[in-house]
């Protein structure tokens, strides 16, 4: 059997975003037992390293070992119950899937949409809220990966703190790439996906509960329906100083991976990645429109690490897409959902975010127009 060989790929589609090799050699280091008083101690710098990237002093915080979409289904089935009233925004994809996930937790959904390419209104957020006073919770996107807007998330979490309603925030593309502040804004389950601007590899999610949202818990009449996802099981391993108890066998190789890509993170220092991304994506702006290339969002609600631009006259998604891909060895996203086939999706998240990036793909897109 012949190893497997990835092709090189320059990857600014929606995630994966490119890993650097720093991380990938942190990956291959000799696999450790999980419950090794070494390993240990690294998932209490992984769980330092994360309060230290959602900004926040939260003590339930930590890698959740699965793709972002079952931190999504935590933050969810956590916080609610059969009956529950579940009030959700839906400006793209994501907001929709957080719908279906509170629907089968049995709860009742309030949805709140607004059009796909805009962010989530806070007005219509707060009239649903008065409809519903006795909602339990609101959820929302901050970064919407299929359509590139960004919410208002401050203004979001407020207005659910002061009905007294708890917030759960999806910044799986935001966290690293542009602010994401969960104690200011007083957000109760916040959750985010290595594979975007941390750029490590997919499969982990970071998340992080308030104390609020550690009390619902505790006051809950059911059990969280889901074994794997129950919160309380969850914390016997990441927590408990000295008596971890086992719950599942950590993806050992794929946290050193996580905790290369944090310290790599932290040490070029939030603010300065913020700035790295908004100058990527300002060069982008800059050469797509000198090719004629629209941007689908309205400036000042751009996601500046992905960027959705209107496919131009003429030219056909799928065959220019794989013509990047075959012959300039560069992956960017189609559309989803109402924008399929009419957009694209660019990413310039984490590593790969760099303006030497955005230029050859600025070559590469000239050289596949018609
Ligand atoms: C990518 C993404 C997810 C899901 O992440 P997976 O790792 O693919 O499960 C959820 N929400 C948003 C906003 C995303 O961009």
């Amino acid at each position: 059997m012949n190893a497997f060989s990835p092709p090189p790929r320059l990857l600014m589609g929606p995630g994966p975003s490119n890993v650097s090799p720093e991380v990938l050699a942190a990956q291959a280091r000799p696999t450790i037992g999980h419950l090794d008083p070494s390993f240990v101690g690294l998932m209490d710098r992984i769980k330092d390293q994360l309060r230290l990237a959602f900004r926040t002093d939260n003590r339930v915080t930590f890698p959740l070992s699965a793709p972002a979409s079952l931190a999504m289904e935590m933050a969810l089935v956590t916080l609610l119950e059969p009956g529950d009233t579940a009030i959700i925004a839906q400006n793209g994809v994501f907001g929709g899937r957080m719908a279906e996930i509170a629907q089968r937790a049995g709860a009742e959904v309030r949805l709140v949409s607004v059009e796909w390419g805009k962010p989530v209104d806070p007005e219509a957020v707060r009239a649903s809220i008065l409809e519903a006073p006795q909602a339990k919770l609101l959820a929302f996107v901050h970064a919407e990966t299929s359509t590139g807007v960004r919410s208002d998330a401050a203004s979001l979490c407020a207005l659910a703190r002061e009905a007294g309603l708890l917030s759960v925030v999806d910044t799986v593309t935001g966290l690293g790439g542009i602010p994401v502040s969960v104690d200011e804004w007083q957000a109760d389950a916040v959750y985010a996906g290595t594979q975007k601007c941390l750029s490590a590899p997919p499969g982990l999610a970071p998340i992080t509960f308030s104390d609020r949202a550690v009390s619902a818990v505790k006051a809950r009449k059911t059990p969280i329906q889901s074994w794997f996802l129950d919160l309380g099981l969850m914390l016997g391993y990441w927590e408990g100083e000295g008596a971890r108890s086992y719950h599942h066998t950590a993806p050992v190789n794929a946290l050193y991976g996580l905790h290369e890509s944090l310290s790599r993170l932290l040490g070029e220092g939030l603010e300065t990645a913020w700035a790295r991304h908004r100058a990527a994506h300002d060069r982008l702006v800059e050469r797509l429109q000198g090719l004629g290339i629209a941007f689908v969002v309205d400036k000042e609600h751009r996601l500046p690490q992905l960027n959705t631009v209107w496919l131009p006259e003429g030219v056909k998604d799928v065959p220019e897409r794989r013509r990047l891909l075959d012959e300039f060895g560069i992956e960017i996203g189609g559309g989803l959902g109402p924008l399929a086939g009419r957009i694209w999706r660019i990413g310039l998240m984490g590593e790969t975010c760099r303006i030497e990036n955005v230029d050859r793909l600025a070559e590469a897109i000239a050289a596949v127009l018609p």
